[in-house]
């Protein structure tokens, strides 16, 4: 007696945790959720099951009919949105088994209709993406006219996730996807600030994927792609940041490899259709543009890991490479930065603070100025002025080991903001004898002769120089291939110790400095600067011709 009671209470409550879906073998519809973009809307269906189902469209309106399914209870049955997209979304029992969503479409609009299987918290899924063909259309055409019409360098960033992908949640549940999106609008606005053009592959909460975030940074022409993301790991004491660039051979650890696993699995997670998802199709080929891409890539992520140091500690202090899809980008300095370890308590917790957030934008856009420098306004005015064939064609960065251009000119005009007061007395009294005397030979050139001085005479060029720990004047002088005193008299020093560290000298330098501009080979840049290849190899020591790279900064030899 006792035994059968036993037996048949363990049954009906077998049976009870079966029900209602397992037992009866219905599926359970869990949530609707959707997003709006700019251009599109995504509305997805959750289900328990890998769900059969009907899709009809008419009249704007698409039904799609869930086999064997049970009417939900515990979720909203309509959904007014103000899109322009979609206008409701209604759950509609059918019969007892049958359950209709009917989803009502704006005009114009197109839908695509997938579905995606479970992945890790996910479970299956219909994804109705709602696309408005003419605001698509219309904003490719805006980025493309960036392209066009490009006058300052372009950079792209990249707020990883977004939409269904959440990408890593941290333990008081901060989203990746929200933190990148903050930083990466402050990044934007930053460097909007300092002379770039800077644009977002997403501006809101809603998925694009890879194929389309690459899309995106090539219609804009972009000089420089960066990927912001947030780390995350099973360990809490995991912290710090990392920046990647694309290995196309192998990962440089197995924590970098393991790390772009994961974010590859963005497209399968945040969900694009088959047909976009296999897109990747033509592998990169690795040629010398590849090379020079990954080489620059490196360079800006050194940069980047140099700058995040003074607001946050590096998990490593070098470049890392794996195979991160969303850096494929052949022909555009591409790396992924990994701010911090949203996994991390403490670090979750800066990452929510918005002056954290500008913190970590700040350093990142003085590791672009430091690589891709935006261009002086009156710099650019000057170049302008004075079409030189010898004028750089970037102002050069303002690293500490070269010198750095500042004017080029012996236009009074020019000369006189270039040279301030320093050189005014000097006249009225050294070289009050001697000015006259240059006054008569100028005037005595041809008017041809002295137009071509004034553009090619490198000896007139005036530089900046930073007196570095160990330099003395006659270093100075000899690195800048000039006198001691030339610079003495061009800096008023009276005596040949009067210099310290850190000191900006004016120099006259013959020393240029040619910037790689995308096109350029070294015979081109021989001819232009009327000197040869083999003597451009030497004095930069490439080593074979084609090992040059964009922004890189050639010296040119002396042409006297
Ligand atoms: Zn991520």
């Amino acid at each position: 007696m006792k035994k059968t009671t036993h037996i048949i209470l363990i049954l009906i409550l077998f049976i009870a945790t079966m029900l209602p879906s397992e037992a009866s073998g219905l599926t359970r519809i869990l949530g609707i959720r959707h997003w709006t973009a700019p251009d599109h809307t995504r509305v997805v269906i959750d289900a328990s099951e890998k769900a059969a189902f009907e899709t009809t469209e008419q009249d704007y309106k698409i039904h799609i009919d869930i086999e064997k399914a049970l009417f939900p209870k515990s979720i909203p049955h309509k959904y007014m949105l103000t899109d322009s997209a979609v206008r409701t979304i209604f759950l509609i029992p059918l019969t007892k088994k049958r359950v209709r969503v009917e989803i009502t479409l704006s005009e114009n609009t197109n839908a695509r209709i997938f579905t995606l299987g479970k992945i890790l918290d996910k479970p299956y899924r219909i994804v109705i993406d709602v696309v408005i063909p003419e605001i698509e259309k219309k904003q490719s055409e805006k980025r493309k006219r960036v392209k066009v019409f490009k006058k300052k360098k372009v950079v792209v960033i990249d707020p990883g996730h977004g939409g269904e992908d959440p990408g890593a949640v941290g333990p008081k549940k901060t989203l990746e996807k929200d933190v990148v999106l903050k930083i990466a609008r402050e990044l934007r606005d930053k460097l909007r600030k300092t002379g770039y053009d800077a644009f977002l592959t997403r501006e809101g909460d809603y998925y694009v994927s890879f194929k389309r975030r690459m899309a995106v940074a090539r219609e804009y022409g972009a000089d420089l792609f960066l990927s912001i993301h947030t780390d995350s790991y099973k360990s809490r004491l995991a912290r710090g940041s990392s920046v990647y660039t694309l290995s196309l051979k192998g990962a440089s650890s197995e924590a970098a490899r393991l790390l772009a696993e994961s974010e590859n699995l963005s497209d399968i997670i945040g969900g694009t259709a088959n047909g976009q998802n296999n897109s990747e199709s033509a592998p990169i080929t690795l040629n010398m543009l590849q090379t020079e891409t990954m080489n620059q890539s490196k360079a800006l992520g050194a940069a980047t890991l140099r700058h995040l140091k003074s607001v946050i500690r590096p998990r490593i202090s070098t470049v890392q490479e794996a195979h991160f899809r969303i850096l494929k980008l052949p022909d555009i300095a591409s790396i992924l930065v990994e701010v911090a370890y949203i996994s991390n308590p403490k670090e979750e917790s800066l990452l929510r603070r918005t002056h954290y957030q500008r913190k970590i934008a700040g350093a990142i856009a003085s590791s672009i100025g430091d690589f891709l420098p935006a261009p002086r306004p009156v710099a650019a005015v000057k170049q302008e002025n004075v079409p030189s064939p010898l004028t750089v064609s970037t102002p050069p960065p303002l690293v500490l080991k070269d010198p750095i251009v500042k004017s080029d000119t012996k236009t009074a005009k020019t000369a006189k903001s270039a040279l301030p007061k320093a050189v005014e007395p000097e006249k009225k009294k050294t070289d009050a004898a001697r000015a006259p005397a240059k006054k008569v030979q100028a005037a005595a050139t041809s008017p041809k002769k002295t137009a071509q001085a004034k553009q090619s005479d490198p000896a007139k060029r005036i530089i900046l120089y930073r007196v570095k720990r160990g330099d003395y004047l006659e270093s100075i002088a000899k690195k800048n291939h000039t006198t001691v005193r030339s610079i003495m008299r061009l800096n008023k020093l009276k005596s040949k110790n009067m210099i310290r560290v850190g000191q900006k000298l004016k120099v006259h330098s013959p020393q240029l400095i040619h910037i790689v501009k995308r096109g350029d080979n070294l015979e081109m840049i021989a001819k232009r600067y009327q000197t040869s290849v083999t003597a451009l190899m030497k004095i930069n020591k490439i080593r074979s011709r084609n090992r040059i790279y964009i922004n890189q900064k050639l010296k040119l030899p002396q042409s006297r």
